[in-house]
């Protein structure tokens, strides 16, 4: 049987059909796949003529399997697979898949690739489901973590299907992670060109990432070599995954400016924000002018006392989501109102949308050759709601938007005086793949959505940096397709409990995340759940009104001031881990009973936590955690006490886990307004005490004593 082992992976296949038999983490004694479980399928083509779709995988009707292993001059194994001369409808020999899977020699992290030769006079290949593991997972063996909404979710035993698509806020880093039994495997694009594809773990049906085929609705197109699907095991969790997905990020194009501390190009008014606001310009009738209102921003900055932006909506005449890109002019008094904000310190941030234009705009008919058509050669129809306008999105990749969407961020840098720009929908939203063939594009599938943005956000880019002011861009919902393009990404989806922070996981000290918004209508813990939870995730907080009640301004206030003292952990540092609770660590075993065991040792508190309209209880530890390293090699330890009561936290905590190995350690207090007493510790594993006042935060900083 075709095989590669290296001792810590084995994969193996069959040799008749090319089906996966094996898939083990033999450094985990860890069966993924294995006997008695049926062999899966690792590829699965769909093709298009015209509108009729038809779906091939083996075993097609007529046609042969060759494989061979062999050693690479570096001790990589690399299997290849062959299925050649298959029939396709009544097509003879049409099509030709090869799979070649590459486990290098001291790694559990093997390179899939499969390229695809189509000789059809009628079909072109439209997707390529690969890798495809078919019918794996079974339900609820695993726990899985997606990059999708703000943070990330975590769903333990996963039986549900879950889907999205790159680069939107239902898939923002091209990696997904499963968990059993303490043991990981990721499954990542190692993609460097961000190819427009999605997602799918359906489990006890599939597993794919599902690549759009470039120009796939031409007779004859296949699929040529693209980039690598990394499949990976390894000890940990999603943390551990998103950290082994880091390693190759940062080495990516959309890192190459560089961490946030040394980018030029992120001006320090972005990276000293404590707090952010929301609001809208009044109505032209309404009692409270703009004049008035930039009065109450202001006032609104002065009690957080921190550097703070306000986001701010409803400043030109057009409705809300209706006759975009027609956003001048302003109200009037706008840009004196603006003017007042900015001069008092505080980012002034206009919305716009960067995405969309509406059919019922006066300026539609010229924009109609530049929309994004779909493969009928129809634009795409989108309506946000009863008082929405007919929206469609625009092609990237033409001259007209790009030279609007500059056009309209060069006037409110100019005209209205704003130092930043919300461009709304750029990550939120995927490609809307396109198939105008005037464009000069490929049809469809491809990378090209992407680099039409990248195209636009340098060239503002470029502008910014030869106006000689301080003016930076910011987009909706995170997404690695564009951390070199915008400079902050709003994760402004209502929280749920499922979420983890893969985000920050991933691109700490590289991208940075604004917003909290979260109701005041729960009362307190269910308020103080979602800002201290964001708070030791990395988010600049906030996003809300300017004037919400005591107590929930106190404590966003009181966070602000902590975000401040601490950004060269939260703003320029990496997350690197949570604090163990030392009653979980005092449980040690991997079997049932002891996974329940420290679950059950950790306090929990519970709120409601409306999800959109509809009311959820959200459950989590009483005492959360963050452990992050500035890039002086100091460790920050931030500790929130979600409960209204006074809880006794004690963890246990390595710092040479993280570095800092010297026996002698200088813990420093951090408060509201800076260093606070020092204390001298031991080096090495220890367990700590926290005190913490209802509500009470502890931060402190571990760094090695100067003797
Ligand atoms: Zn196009």
């Amino acid at each position: 049987m075709p095989h590669l082992d290296n001792g810590l992976v084995r994969i193996e296949f069959d040799e008749k059909t090319g089906l996966l038999t094996h898939l083990l983490d033999l450094e985990g004694g860890v069966a993924h796949v294995a006997p008695p479980d049926p062999p899966l399928g690792v590829w699965k083509l769909v093709f298009r003529a015209g509108t009729d779709e038809q779906s091939l995988t083996w075993p097609a009707w007529k046609g042969e399997v060759v494989t061979s292993v062999e050693q690479q001059d570096d001790g990589a194994q690399v299997a290849t697979i062959s299925w050649r001369n298959l029939w396709f409808r009544h097509e003879p020999a049409a099509v030709v898949v090869v799979v070649t899977v590459r486990l290098p020699k001291d790694s559990s992290a093997s390179e899939w690739r499969i390229r695809v030769a189509n000789r059809s006079k009628r079909y072109g290949l439209w997707e390529v489901r690969f890798p495809w593991f078919d019918r794996w997972p079974a339900p609820k063996t695993y726990d899985f973590a997606v990059p999708w909404y703000n943070w990330g979710h975590l769903y333990p035993n996963v039986a549900d299907k879950h889907t999205g698509e790159f680069s939107s806020y239902t898939w923002s880093m091209q990696f997904f992670t499963f968990e059993a039994a303490g043991r990981g495997l990721t499954i990542a694009a190692h993609d460097p060109l961000q190819h427009y594809k999605s997602y799918l773990v359906d489990p006890g049906n599939e597993t794919s990432m599902i690549l759009r085929v470039p120009d796939g609705t031409k007779p004859g197109v296949g699929l040529d070599e693209t980039y690598p699907v990394v499949v990976e095991t390894y000890g940990g969790g999603w943390f551990e995954g998103c950290k082994r997905y880091r390693k190759w990020a940062l080495d990516q194009k959309w890192c190459a400016k560089g961490p946030i501390s040394k980018r030029k190009d992120v001006p320090k008014a972005l990276k000293d924000i404590g707090i952010w606001l929301l609001s809208s310009v009044p109505e032209k009738n309404s009692s409270t002018t703009p004049n008035t209102w930039a009065d109450s921003i202001i006032e609104a900055a002065r009690y957080y006392d921190v550097p703070c932006g306000v986001q701010i909506y409803q400043w030109h005449e057009i409705k809300f989501d209706n006759d975009y890109p027609e956003y001048f002019p302003t109200k009037p008094g706008v840009p004196e109102a603006v003017r007042r904000i900015v001069d008092a310190g505080i980012v002034a941030m206009p919305y716009i949308n960067a995405r969309l234009w509406d059919y019922r705009a006066k300026s539609f008919p010229g924009a109609f050759p530049s929309t994004a058509k779909d493969a009928t050669g129809v634009p795409y129809l989108e309506i946000y709601g009863p008082e929405s306008g007919l929206l469609t999105p625009m092609c990237t990749q033409t001259k007209l938007w790009q030279d609007t969407v500059f056009e309209l961020c060069r006037r409110i840098y100019q005209e209205v005086g704003a130092n930043a720009i919300y461009l709304d929908q750029v990550a939120a939203m995927p490609a809307a793949p396109c198939y105008d063939p005037t464009h000069g594009h490929p049809l469809g599938g491809g990378h090209h959505w992407h680099d039409g943005y990248r195209a636009i956000l340098d060239r503002i880019k470029d502008y910014i940096a030869k106006s000689g002011r301080e003016l930076f861009l910011t987009t909706e919902n995170p997404g690695d397709a564009h951390i070199d393009g915008c400079d902050a990404f709003l994760i402004w989806n209502p929280r749920q409990e499922t979420e983890v922070p893969m985000m920050t996981a991933v691109y700490s000290g590289y991208a940075l995340y604004y917003a909290s918004p979260h109701t005041t209508g729960q009362g307190m813990q269910s308020f103080v759940m979602a800002q201290g939870r964001d708070f030791v995730w990395g988010s600049q907080l906030g996003w809300m009104d300017p004037n919400i009640p005591e107590p929930y301004r106190g404590y966003l206030k009181k966070l602000g001031k902590f975000r401040v003292q601490t950004r060269k952990f939260l703003t320029c540092g990496e997350f690197v881990g949570q604090l163990t609770p030392a009653a979980v660590s005092e449980i040690t075993g991997s079997s049932e009973e002891a996974i329940r065991k420290r679950e059950a040792a950790v306090p929990k508190v519970s709120a409601v936590w409306p999800l959109w309209d509809s009311p959820k209880i959200a459950t989590m530890p009483a005492v959360l955690s963050s452990v992050w390293k500035s890039e002086d090699g100091h460790l920050g330890l931030f500790i929130v006490n979600l409960s209204e009561e006074k809880r006794t936290f004690r963890y246990s905590f390595d710092p040479g886990k993280y570095g800092l190995s010297s026996a002698s350690l200088k813990y420093t207090r951090i408060t509201e307004s800076g260093p606070g007493e020092a204390a001298e510790a031991r080096g090495g594993i220890q367990v700590r005490t926290e005190e913490l006042a209802p509500f009470g935060v502890a931060v402190y900083e571990a760094s090695l004593r100067r003797a």
